[in-house]
């Protein structure tokens, strides 16, 4: 899609840290994280909904997820970890194409729950 940053940082035409990548799927750091390490994973084709994603994708985009999580809180020595999605713009989706938030949390952060992710 060709107003989309994400669609535009899956395709190399604007940088983005990326720290994984597979099939289907991107990883990158948030350019306006919440804590250090928060990672950002998209399906590298545009969809702006979970529910727009073929299966294959998205098997493929929780696989990711499920796989990165444990390396996410090793590279910034975190404790635990929030794991959001905000789909739907009431939901506080900004970015039109779907995107899971990994958040890195440390036992001194206060604890405080991210009920959503914010933008
Ligand atoms: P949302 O509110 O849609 O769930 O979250 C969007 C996220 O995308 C926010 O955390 C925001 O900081 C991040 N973001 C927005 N624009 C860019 C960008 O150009 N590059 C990167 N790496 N992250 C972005």
């Amino acid at each position: 899609m060709s107003d989309c940053i994400f669609c535009a940082i899956a395709g190399g035409d604007i940088p983005g840290r990326i720290v994984h990548e597979t099939e289907h799927s991107l990883a990158f750091l948030d350019v306006n994280p919440l804590a250090p390490g928060h990672t950002l994973v998209v399906p590298k084709d545009h969809y702006a909904r979970l529910d727009d994603l073929p299966a294959e994708v998205s098997a493929d985009l929780f696989r990711t997820v499920d796989e990165l999580v444990p390396r996410v809180e090793e590279a910034v020595d975190a404790d635990a970890a929030n794991v959001g999605i905000n789909d739907g713009p009431a939901a506080g989706q900004e970015v039109q194409h779907v995107h899971v938030h990994i958040v890195p949390r440390f036992e001194d952060d206060g604890g405080n729950p991210i009920h959503a992710v914010a933008g």
